[in-house]
């Protein structure tokens, strides 16, 4: 590396400056997103391995990963079910076999009596002592040539062709750099933040060379300073990128929706009840937002049944009056079709008739429906992902309200931006029925407001839910009999744990199949995934409409629908779905005045997590803590599925177990954005790389 190259900030210096690092190198790192020299140095180890010291044999424990030493006193090869080579090592405070499984006879005859050994791997228990599989070892032969490691030994994330050998010697490379020019390496962190914790440099160094003596435990946790030193920086990083979104989305024109609100006050006079008091101040908070020059960009989270739609109804009734359009987008067609209906119901009374958009609309039908959006006739518009087709263009749309976010990504919303006219962008209402725990939405959902219904309409009673083993199905049977003689239906749903569709739906088959055996006197039908969405759509209007009683369902109900005087629920193996799932799920009974039941049949035996999931599912019936909990036992990314492991993707930190240090965070990313706006970008680029393009306007 040349002279010129050393003062040159890391950033700035491409990794084929590295020794080693020719074209297919390059290639290969690039593909880990490792460009610069900085890149590489924030390519940090997945854990370590400790080689600098020898372990005696008789102090080893089962799972230790250690260096032991010794001499060879038995070698022999076996011919059981496997020939295997079997060499017993002893050092004075013990003996350990080692096993090998594949050998060749070099390496047999090397391994012989009296040779003295130097082996790494994993302890195991084996049939008469401990024993090594397959463990890396060297022979010994002039004690003192052979020295131990001075530093723990970091095993990295790598790539195919990537030996861990290679990526010690490149990151060393890189430490050596930086060790001889500090400055290399910028501390993008406030002065008041850094003189809290090791520098950036200190930390990087000790995280890629840990000494002997480093706190594994403490390192495995992620919880040593020097790791908290980077995570802080991470997670402020990525506050900052969100609030830029923010502000950017900001800058753009909206529409301004303000009028007198009649029509909204005749649908509040049709309805056979008066909005709960969180209803009432997430829609003032929603039609404040409409009034502003700028795009709204909110998410309303609420229980399910805490009547969101009709809060989106009422937004879309300002929008329209204020001359504007309005779409609205459900995740499945069922969904979709169910809001139409609702729609419809509400509004056309006030003379406006929603217009139906989904995927089956083909050749003229879609025509004439374009031709509507396009010339605006059609005021309300609702219908699936349908409506982010190229071809949909609205006249003057004024509002997207997205239902189930979660199925709806970044990408999707800002696609649905360019619906709107070419000097304004539509304002957005997204709406959820999956709680977001605080932490996450401080973090995830930075770049959103954020509004909550956080009371039911009275008179619903609690469902009541109960952990049941499936010997007792025959019980179960006779309880959904019971019910439906009484003149009440219920949900018979079947899960897999397969990712299969078809499989899925097949168990549904079978399971209907056999409750219809069993229970012949109620009418039992079937609705999955596979079905068309006519014939989806006919089965559910069938149930909603007391033509049947039993319906047996796979997962495809989850979402949104609602049918009153359904009011027991069986849920088949819940142990397989997540807490969040399952509280959805059991949202679907509960929607009337009868006190409504959950059974949740599982398989037994229960591991120890299902038992603790299934049990916070019979004793809260509150979303919310519903889902700090799902997000305590299966993490972020499971709970905000795509959004998660696409978007928010997070190097080192954890916002769960980083919790601690949003409110800091929170300053930091403050104090950056008002004092030091020069930092904004090198911490970005850092961090997010490329990834945050996404969210440039
Ligand atoms: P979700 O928030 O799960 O989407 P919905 O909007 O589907 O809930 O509402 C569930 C049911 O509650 C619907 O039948 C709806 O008409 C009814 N509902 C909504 N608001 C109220 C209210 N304030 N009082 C009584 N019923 C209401
Ligand atoms: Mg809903």
């Amino acid at each position: 590396m040349s002279k010129i190259e050393i003062n040159r900030p890391l950033a700035e210096i491409p990794v084929t400056t590295l020794k080693g690092v020719g074209p297919k190198g390059a290639e290969r790192l690039a593909k880990l997103g490792i460009e610069s020299l900085q890149d590489l140095l924030f390519h940090l180890p997945l854990r370590y391995q400790d080689r600098t010291r020898i372990t005696p044999i008789g102090a080893l424990n089962q799972g230790d990963q250690v260096v032991i030493e010794g001499v060879v006193e038995l070698s022999d090869v076996r011919f059981g079910r496997r020939r295997s080579l079997l060499v017993q090592v002893a050092d004075g405070t013990g003996t350990i076999l080692l096993r090998f499984f594949h050998f060749s006879s070099a390496q047999r005859a090397a391994l012989s009596r009296g040779v003295r050994l130097r082996c790494f791997g994993e302890i195991r228990n084996g049939p008469s002592s401990f024993e090594m599989i397959h463990p890396e070892y060297q022979r010994i032969d002039d004690a003192a040539s052979q020295e131990l490691e001075a530093e723990l030994t970091p095993i990295y994330p790598t790539t195919e062709g990537m030996h861990q050998l290679t990526w010690r010697t490149l990151t060393q490379q890189v430490l050596d750099l930086l060790a001889s020019n500090p400055y290399a390496l910028a501390d993008l962190l406030p002065l008041e933040q850094q003189s809290r914790r090791p520098t950036l440099a200190e930390a990087l160094h000790y995280l890629h060379r840990p000494p002997p003596d480093a706190p594994l435990a403490q390192l495995f946790a992620g919880e040593h300073p020097a790791q908290q030193r980077l995570i802080f920086e991470e997670l402020t990083a990525h506050q900052i990128s969100l609030r830029q979104l923010r502000q950017q989305q900001q800058q753009i024109p909206a529409p301004i929706i303000k009028g007198d609100a009649l029509l909204q006050q005749r649908l509040l006079k049709s309805l056979p009840f008066q909005l709960t008091g969180a209803q009432q101040r997430v829609v003032d908070e929603i039609l404040s937002d409409l009034q502003r020059p700028f795009p709204m960009l909110r998410l309303v989270q609420g229980d399910v049944g805490s009547g969101k739609t009709v809060v989106s109804a009422l937004a879309a009734l300002a929008t329209v009056e204020a001359g504007y359009q309005v779409a609205l987008m459900a995740p499945t067609e069922l969904l979709a079709e169910q809001h139409l209906n609702n729609f419809t119901t509400w509004l056309r009374p006030l003379g406006i008739e929603p217009l139906w958009l989904t995927g089956r609309h083909k050749g003229r039908e879609r025509k004439e429906r374009l031709q509507r959006i396009a010339d605006g006739s059609a005021k309300v518009v609702v219908g699936t992902h349908a409506l982010f087709q190229d071809d949909v263009i609205f006249h003057s749309l004024g509002l997207a309200v997205i239902d189930e976010q979660h199925r709806f990504g970044v990408h999707q919303r800002l696609a649905l931006r360019e619906k709107g006219h070419s000097d304004a962008v539509p304002h957005q209402l997204i709406m959820t029925a999956t709680p977001i725990p605080r932490t996450l939405a401080m973090t995830a959902y930075a770049d959103l407001d954020l509004s909550v219904i956080d009371e039911l309409p009275p008179g619903r009673t609690p469902v009541t839910t109960v952990v049941i083993s499936d010997s007792r199905r025959d019980e179960v049977i006779s309880r959904v009999s019971r019910a439906c003689a009484d003149g009440r239906q219920a949900y018979w749903v079947c899960t897999l744990i397969e990712e299969s569709e078809m499989l899925q739906c097949q168990a549904a088959e079978e399971s209907a199949q056999q409750l219809t055996e069993r229970l012949p006197n109620l009418r039992v039908s079937l609705v999955h995934g596979r079905l068309k969405a006519t014939e989806k759509a006919a089965v559910m209007a069938d149930f909603k409409a007391g033509k049947i009683d039993l319906l047996v369902a796979t997962t495809v109900i989850e979402v949104g629908v609602d049918v009153a005087n359904a009011s027991l629920m069986i849920i088949e193996n819940p142990e397989r779905l997540g807490l969040a799932q399952l509280h959805q799920l059991r949202g679907r009974v509960g929607r009337g005045t009868t006190e409504s039941h959950c059974l949740l049949m599982y398989h037994p035996p229960l591991s120890g997590n299902a038992k603790a999931r299934l049990a916070m599912l019979r004793e809260s019936n509150d979303g919310f803590k519903i889902a700090e909990k799902d997000l305590e036992l299966r993490g972020p990314g499971e709970v905000l599925g795509t959004r998660q492991t696409g978007e928010m993707q997070l190097r080192i930190a954890d916002v769960l177990r980083d919790q601690d240090l949003l409110p800091d965070v929170q300053q930091a990313a403050d104090e950056i954005l008002q004092r030091h706006p020069e930092l904004v970008e090198p911490l970005i680029h850092r961090w997010l790389g490329e990834r945050v393009e996404f969210g440039r306007v």
